[in-house]
């Protein structure tokens, strides 16, 4: 009789550090409009979802697959160019898996990642799943970094691992590259620079794939999840020196990228320009909510990503329930009184504003 004894996690030795917590994850909820994780809501046309279909089926299913994938490290390092090479690059199940790639392989007990808040939800996640310490410097008021705050923090909490998101989730601040190359330059520390939403930046060229010549210590994150509307096919990578990627070889599980997901990424990268094709659409939308809103009495935080912090309501969770029973989920994430709102198609952009029309929420 499986429902007994009923076993609750008391009665499992479950490791001390994981007592009392919940599994990450926004709600995952069936909304009309879902504007809550940073996706690109335009899917694959019909003919590169054929395509990817086709590749699915004669990428094999009883052989293990390639476990070096060269081929698909070649395609990602064509799209980064910069003169990058298979050898400089390396990929994993999203770029939440690349992390723990990294961490696992120069984070671990008695070492520290040290990043700087508000940030990304997940990083302290990836720590406590590495055994790392984590440690947060907050940045400025108007979430800026500059490389004195940077440099002070390494100074005082000697990372090995230094983190910074640029455009940074949830507030989508920038960070110059003058200040990242400061930083590189003033520390051996290993500096991870997630550019997850560098594509939608207003000057994606200025990106820290450029400052991997000269720097060893080095590793740009990126992800197909956002841009590339490949949110679904879980396929995040880096670009770094391959002393770097050898040590994420030793900590990966052996075929940790299936066949498949090799194969359809794969076409996906073969049709990039289609894939991305609609970044500068949703780079439109969110200037159009930095406009907009603020038009409407709402506060923004500038944002080069495709999200925009909105806000400030006095009970924010009260806002994004009347938001979601409006048809809308958008995100309770962020500094106090800020909901963030991903930039989506007009349609759902105007539903949004219908959505937000019906908030009475008290703002502050
Ligand atoms: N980094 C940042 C800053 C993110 O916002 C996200 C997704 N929300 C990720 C990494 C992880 O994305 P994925 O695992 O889908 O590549």
């Amino acid at each position: 009789d499986l429902t007994q004894p009923v076993l609750t996690l008391a009665d499992l030795p479950l490791r001390p550090e994981l007592v009392g917590e919940e599994p990450y994850g926004a709600p995952q909820l069936d909304v009309p409009v879902c504007l809550n994780v940073n996706e690109n809501p335009y899917p694959p046309s019909p003919a590169v979802a054929a395509e990817m279909a086709e590749a699915v089926v004669a990428a094999s299913f009883n052989r293990y697959p390639d476990r070096e994938f060269r081929g698909l490290r070649a395609q990602l390092a064509a799209y980064l160019g910069h003169g990058l090479t298979p050898d400089h690059v390396w990929a994993a199940n999203g770029s939440n898996e690349v992390m723990t790639h990294v961490l696992g392989a120069f984070g671990g007990p008695g070492r520290r990642l040290l990043t700087f808040t508000p940030t990304y939800s997940m990083y302290p996640e990836y720590a406590r799943n590495t055994h790392t310490d984590y440690v947060t410097v907050p940045r400025r008021a108007d979430f800026s970094l500059d490389a004195a705050t940077v440099l002070d923090a390494v100074a005082a909490h000697a990372p090995t691992v230094v983190l910074i998101t640029t455009p940074n989730n949830p507030t989508g601040t920038s960070t110059p590259l003058a200040v990242i190359e400061e930083v590189l330059a003033g520390t051996d520390a290993l500096v991870v620079i997630d550019e997850a939403y560098q594509e939608f930046s207003s000057t994606p060229e200025a990106t820290a794939l450029t400052l991997l010549a000269e720097h060893g210590n080095l590793i740009v994150s990126r992800t197909m999840s956002k841009a590339f509307a490949f949110a679904g096919g879980r396929l995040g990578y880096l670009a770094a020196h391959p002393a770097v990627v050898d040590a994420c070889r030793i900590i990966r599980l052996p075929y940790h990228l299936s066949a498949q997901t090799q194969a359809v990424a794969s076409v996906a990268l073969r049709h990039a320009d289609e894939m991305l094709a609609r970044v500068a659409d949703l780079r439109d939308e969110r200037d159009a909510l930095l406009r907009t809103l603020p038009e409407l009495g709402y506060e923004v935080v500038e944002s080069d990503a495709n999200f925009v912090l909105v806000g400030r309501w006095a009970d924010r969770h009260l806002a994004w329930q009347q938001l979601l029973d409006a048809g809308v989920l958008v995100r309770e994430t962020g500094p106090a009184g800020f909901l963030r709102v991903s930039a989506g198609t007009p349609e759902e952009m105007a539903a949004f504003h219908a959505a937000l029309a019906r908030v009475d929420a008290p703002r502050t």
